[in-house]
């Protein structure tokens, strides 16, 4: 079967042209090669780079837009609730919004805002959420919104039954709501949106390292960082501050970056507690004291330049960086912080995925291998391999190699379960004055390691703390006085 191209007129097979479930014939009405030329000359014109590098062909453009997905309850949703409904997002939801009102689609509000098409979805979802909250979901005959200040608790519609067409109509509706303190959680997080507003899309594009193997995944596991913490020698033995941990943590990463093959993907895993404390207070998130280093506002400026630092670095020799950053006891409002200022910052650099899920696990699947994440804060080893069978029973079933990278306790471990190994990972950072008294003596390294898409883990490079301080003392001998 045979349709016209709505762009060049041209009358094509029908798999010529992209696929989107939800149109008649489940394809776009725009071919292949219409879209992908206007991607490039979009590229060409605002960004003066070499889109065609990026997307060579009609096969790599698929393969970046590869999460083809049913939009239809998120498209009726958003067109039920129109310019009242996009009232209520931040700045990029209400693009978002617009545009989708406009063209109807998520794929082509993707290609006009320079999005991938999961970030439109996810902020058109973020802004239904954030709608519902006060009161506002059409598609859900929910309109009465809430004062300022004020959040939606509960919402009853009681409906009848038209005796002549046998649909069901509103009738009535209960609303319930309560002062926004209760929902203490929400508002920190709509807050934090709001920060991390300002650091959208200012990531320079960097470009894209020539060859690279298509097969092969490294994984930099970052073993609690502990970003803040304050160690005074003559008490522990080892002095640690801000400071020393940032110029550690870019030293170590910077030398297993060079040992690691050239690998088209990158995972980067911050393990947890990233952050040494979560708050002004200098406490955990659980409000226990910290020894900290300096003031709480700097810390987090520091953390989320060493990010930064990390994955530029790993642009530079992996094609595609993804990066997970775990929940930690110590920072768990702050590294839900970091993943979104993160993922502001790259938000229009297509080489870097940033997971933003406030969840306490987190997937990445790689060929054969499947992967979880987990703090390990809130769960026992042995419960690992019933979460990770449960929660991903398809990876499970479709995968052969699977690993669980934790973090927590500061040591290495390894464990081997049916079907799955569980691992924990030493840290950069050497004991506090609590570890130290309590007995704890664990090495500190960083590594990377290496998976085969099929074979799984094939590789894994080490760097130890006395390699670390002689790069660093080679550094400082080296910088201009
Ligand atoms: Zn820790
Ligand atoms: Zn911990």
């Amino acid at each position: 079967m045979q349709k016209p191209c709505t762009k060049c007129g041209l009358s094509k097979a029908l798999d010529e042209f992209p696929p989107r479930k939800g149109s008649p014939d489940g394809r776009r009405g725009t071919c292949r090669e219409c879209v992908l030329a206007y991607r490039r000359d979009w590229d060409a014109k605002h960004r003066g780079v070499d889109a065609a590098a990026r997307f060579p062909s009609v096969a790599a453009f698929d393969e970046a837009h590869g999460d083809v997905q049913d939009d239809t309850t998120l498209v009726n949703a958003v067109l039920a609730g129109g310019d009242a409904l996009a009232a209520f997002g931040v700045p990029i939801e209400r693009e978002c919004a617009e545009a989708l009102l406009r063209t109807g689609s998520v794929v082509d509000v993707a290609l006009e805002l320079r999005l991938a098409p999961r970030q439109v979805r996810a902020h058109l979802q973020e802004l239904r959420r954030r709608a519902a909250t006060r009161g506002y979901a059409p598609a859900c005959d929910m309109t009465k919104t809430t004062p300022e200040g004020f959040l939606v608790k509960g919402v009853s519609t009681y409906y009848r039954i038209d005796s002549e067409t046998g649909a069901s109509v509103p009738v009535g509706q209960w609303v319930k709501t309560k002062s926004e303190e209760q929902h203490q959680l929400a508002a920190l997080l709509d807050a934090m949106s709001g920060i991390a507003d300002a650091w959208k899309g200012r990531a320079e594009i960097a470009l894209a390292p020539e060859a690279v193997d298509e097969d092969l995944l490294a994984v930099y596991p970052l073993g609690d960082p502990h970003l803040g913490m304050y160690s005074w020698a003559e008490e522990t033995g080892n002095h640690f501050d801000l400071e020393i941990a940032e110029q550690n943590l870019v030293v170590a990463v910077d030398h297993l970056v060079d040992l690691a093959p050239p690998a088209k993907q990158a995972l980067i895993i911050n393990l947890g507690d990233f952050f040494h404390a979560d708050n002004v207070m200098n406490t955990t998130t659980a409000g226990t004291r910290q020894d900290v280093d300096t003031r709480w506002a700097k810390v987090l400026r520091a953390g989320i330049r060493t990010m930064r630092r990390l994955i530029d670095r790993a642009l530079e020799k992996h094609e595609r960086v993804y990066v997970i950053t775990e929940i930690g006891n110590h920072d768990t409002h702050a590294a839900i912080m970091l993943a979104l200022c993160l993922s502001q910052y790259y938000e229009r650099e297509p080489r870097v995925v940033i997971d933003t899920s406030p969840a306490k696990f987190h997937w990445h699947r790689f060929g054969k291998n499947l992967i979880g994440v987990t703090h390990g804060d809130t769960v026992k080893a042995k419960d690992l391999p019933g979460v990770m069978s449960c929660d991903r029973a398809v990876d499970w079933g479709e995968t052969l190699h699977r690993y669980w990278y934790c973090g927590h306790v500061h040591h290495d471990s390894v464990k081997e379960y049916p079907g799955v190994m569980i691992e924990t990972f030493r840290t950069l950072a050497p004991g506090d004055a609590w570890h130290r008294a309590s007995g704890y003596r664990s090495g500190q390294d960083l590594k990377v390691d290496v998976l085969h898409r099929e074979y799984g883990r094939v590789n894994r490079h080490i760097i130890g703390i006395r390699q670390v301080w002689d790069r660093v003392q080679r550094a400082t001998d080296a910088a201009p006085a």
